[in-house]
């Protein structure tokens, strides 16, 4: 599902924030990425959306080798892949409805599909009553449960998450914890780098611990491991 084969990232000014990691993902896992600040687990999950090219080695996403994927191509892969990100990205003057059917990859759908597919991620957000509002008239909670619904509005094989409930208060985040393991139950692989320990801790997931661009421990029901 996801294959890293020895893959190294250095920046433009030197840092080597990656350093030789080989590490698979199968289908329907759901994995939790820590480590502390600065030890590299942005540019893993950039390096998975080819946010970030690697230096050496090879990403395999679904079969397709996307190291070596042209940058014509790079939208197939939204189709297999949604991101989230801490600070929702959503775009202010659109609506609710809006945002999420503008991420919609539209290959000849009729206008009814298109609003079938929105309301259905909306519904599965439970945010449904909200598709009317812009994006201002939410809570945070509510902003990011909207671009998760864009994440998965193109029903991609695999859902990313960058720090998502790095800006929300414990009651949000564990509300958006629900949402990714409604989305996992569903089949779909979630990957999350996050800090927070609490989540980490309880929900008992695989955690993947990056320490100096490389991992440190990979455990199948495994904890955050670190001081909160
Ligand atoms: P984390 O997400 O664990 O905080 P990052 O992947 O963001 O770690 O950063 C790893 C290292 O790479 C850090 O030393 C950071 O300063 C550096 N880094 C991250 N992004 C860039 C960039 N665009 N240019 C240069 N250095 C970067
Ligand atoms: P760029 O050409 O700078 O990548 P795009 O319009 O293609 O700009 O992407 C817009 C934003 O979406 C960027 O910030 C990028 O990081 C993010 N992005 C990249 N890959 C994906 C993906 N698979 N799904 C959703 N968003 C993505």
């Amino acid at each position: 599902m996801i294959e890293m084969q020895d893959v190294w990232k250095s920046y433009a000014n030197g840092v080597m924030a990656v350093n030789g990691i080989t590490v698979k993902i199968e289908k329907g896992e759901f994995v939790y990425v820590v480590g502390q600040s600065g030890s590299g687990k942005s540019t893993f999950i950039k390096l998975m959306y080819r946010e970030e090219v690697p230096n050496r080695g090879k990403i395999i996403i679904d079969g397709t080798d996307i190291t070596t994927m042209k940058n014509k191509d790079v939208p197939f892969l939204r189709r297999k892949l949604g991101v989230v990100f801490q600070d929702f990205k959503l775009l202010p003057k659109l609506t609710v409805y809006e945002n999420i059917a503008f991420a919609l990859e539209v290959i000849e759908e009729t206008p009814r599909q298109i609003r079938k597919k929105v309301m259905e991620v909306l519904d599965l957000v439970k945010l449904k009553h909200k598709a009317r509002f812009l994006p201002s008239e939410l809570s945070g909670g509510e902003q990011q449960r909207v671009s998760i619904a864009r994440s998965i509005v193109n029903n991609p094989s695999v859902v990313v998450a960058d720090e998502p409930t790095g800006n929300l208060d414990p009651e949000n985040a564990w509300g958006i914890m629900e949402v990714f393991e409604r989305i996992n139950d569903n089949g779909t692989t979630v990957v999350m780098a996050t800090h927070n320990k609490d989540i980490v801790d309880r929900m008992k997931k695989r955690v993947i611990a990056i320490e100096s661009g490389m991992i440190a421990r990979d455990d199948k029901r495994g904890d955050f491991g670190y001081e909160g």
